[in-house]
């Protein structure tokens, strides 16, 4: 009966190791996936950097937002 019981716990404490060791494996890969392009660029009106990815591109300038180059726009 013991012998059983002390199975049991055995089999439960190496599914949650494996779990543990799983969720940290995915965690991981999750941190070290490579992202699609990490150029920065500047925002020409606010002049704050960002990914170009988020970027609004209008005439060979870029903009952190529609806002912003709206704005810059009406400056010129
Ligand atoms: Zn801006």
């Amino acid at each position: 009966m013991f012998r059983n019981l002390f199975l049991i716990a055995a089999i439960l404490l190496v599914v949650w190791i494996i779990r543990g060791f799983i969720r940290r494996s995915q965690l991981t890969g999750a941190a070290n996936k490579p992202r699609k392009n990490k150029d920065m660029v500047q925002c020409e009106q606010c002049k704050t950097y960002l990914p170009k990815d988020d970027a609004i591109v209008n005439n060979d300038k870029t903009f952190c937002s529609q806002q912003h180059l709206n704005d810059w726009n009406h400056k010129a």
